[in-house]
């Protein structure tokens, strides 16, 4: 991908598209932000959407479409079994990932969930870079054990390696060896999510799949972050550079047995699903499919659906579009890193991560720093961000808080979205925050489900800090927004 570079020697990423269709955001003055966090009860997810600002929550399912994507879906062939629009689908992934089998689902959960039903029992272990909330909750639930083998250095928030989502090969060599636990799959997350979007490098993914081969384990990829990984797999490991987005794709998948996807995230639509090679237990998942998510030909998929999907795996192959993504968060993150404000760095994808633990070190993990920013940044902006953290942990089995070594304030950064200038507006309430970070203090629950409590818990401040910061907002913001 040939760069555009300013005369006047900027470095600011410029978009490699156009806005054709717009919605309209509303910003509420500060007041009302503090009472709307109030009656969500802290948890961001409780928020309306008409009362954000900038949603950067997730980049699940809220990536923009392309022209191509909206009028692919008005074709879109309608049928419970057999539609054309299936068709294509499955030719697609099959293409670009050279497998032989191609099984739908709702979303990548769903993927999951068949996934642990069939090949997870009580006591197994399950190896992998790093934990997703999904994918552990279903694995947990069929009585398996998460074991995480990030290489060194990975949960060092701020850092110059550039694949912090590698494997640590030499310690799953000597777990595959001594074969005292039953280990059904190993499990490689592209882009890992919860340590801020970080790759893995195409040489460490060939390095696991060698052990897996010789131990004669699966290995399972969740490539629902896999976009941004291939562009940072292209652009920082040298000896891809001159690999298409299209090679590196296929050869990602040549290390991979399964390889599970939300389209919500890869292909800038909504959906799931499964490619694999051909394998005993196709049959058994392809049952599975049929009792959990649909049928085989569209698997909890609306047509429409499948053919962005379709489209949108394609545009994926096109380094300009999979750039745009880790172009603005390395924006952001330089931004932030200009002003001295705690960041993951290198930057990821999927969003800036700031780094709570360090913004709010004050706070222990038990009143959740990354849920308190969360809630600050709400009020100080009208800005939804994700909680990373310890909220986002399951208690362990004794009802101890599980303390995430990692606190993290996730704003994820949807493709093609947001303007630059919006952006520069997130960066400036961020700043402000960090200016008057000593007013903010903790939360605590006042309803806490057992399983994914982060979703739907409730929570109240431990004080009265959000008056407080309010009032401090509009001291010095006078009568604006
Ligand atoms: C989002 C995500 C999932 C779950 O996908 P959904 O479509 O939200 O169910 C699984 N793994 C990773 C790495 C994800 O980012």
């Amino acid at each position: 991908m040939k760069a555009i570079r300013f005369f006047s020697g900027e470095d600011i990423p410029l978009e490699r598209h156009k806005v054709r269709i717009v919605q309209k955001l509303e910003l509420l003055p500060v007041e009302e932000r503090q009472q709307k966090i109030f009656e969500a009860k802290n948890n961001l997810y409780l928020l309306k959407n008409r009362d954000v600002f900038l949603d950067m929550l997730t980049d699940s399912g809220v990536n923009a479409m392309s022209d191509r994507q909206l009028s692919a879906m008005i074709d879109a062939d309608d049928a419970y079994a057999g539609s054309e629009t299936y068709v294509e689908l499955e030719a697609k992934v099959k293409e670009l990932f050279g497998m032989d089998h191609f099984l739908p689902a709702h979303q990548g959960r769903g993927c999951e969930k068949i996934l642990a039903d069939l090949l997870v029992r009580p006591g197994d272990l399950l190896p992998m870079n790093y934990h997703f909330t999904t994918t552990k909750a279903h694995i947990t639930r069929c009585g398996g054990e998460v074991l995480e083998l990030l290489a060194e250095g990975g949960e060092i928030c701020q850092s110059d390696d550039p694949f912090k989502g590698n494997m640590n090969v030499a310690a799953l060599r000597d777990l595959l060896a001594d074969k005292s636990r039953r280990i059904p799959f190993v499990r490689m997350e592209a882009g890992a999510n919860l340590i801020g979007g970080q790759p893995f490098s195409l040489a460490n993914l060939r390095e696991t799949a060698d052990v897996c081969r010789a131990h004669d384990v699966l290995l399972v990829l969740d490539a629902s972050l896999l976009q941004d990984n291939l562009y940072f797999i292209k652009v920082r490991e040298t000896s891809c550079r001159d690999t298409s987005i299209r090679e590196l794709t296929r050869a990602i998948a040549d290390c991979c047995d399964i390889i599970y996807m939300s389209f919500r995230k890869l292909g800038f639509a909504k959906g799931g699903g499964i490619v694999m090679r051909d394998n005993p237990l196709v049959g058994r998942l392809k049952e599975l499919v049929v009792l959990n998510e649909g049928f085989l030909t569209y698997g909890g998929m609306s047509v429409r659906e499948m053919a962005a999907v379709t489209v949108g795996l394609e545009e994926t192959m096109d380094e300009t579009v999979i750039a745009q993504g880790p172009e603005f968060i390395r924006y952001m993150t330089g931004e932030l890193v200009r002003r001295g404000i705690p960041v993951v760095t290198p930057a990821g994808g999927l969003g800036c991560h700031l780094n709570a633990g360090q913004f709010l070190p004050d706070i222990p993990g038990e009143a959740y720093p990354a849920g308190a920013l969360a809630a600050a940044l709400y009020i100080a902006g009208g800005i939804r961000g994700m909680e990373r953290g310890t909220m986002s942990e399951q208690r362990n089995t004794d009802g101890s808080e599980h303390i995430s070594p990692l606190e993290l304030l996730r704003l994820a950064v949807p493709r093609r979205v947001f303007t630059l200038s919006q952006i520069k507006y997130c960066i400036d309430r961020v700043h402000w925050l960090w200016e008057n970070r000593s007013l903010i203090e903790g939360l605590r629950f006042t309803r806490e489900p057992e399983i994914l409590r982060f979703f739907v818990g409730e929570l109240e401040p431990v004080s009265d800090w959000q008056d407080k910061l309010a009032a401090r907002f509009r001291a010095d913001f006078g009568d604006s927004l």
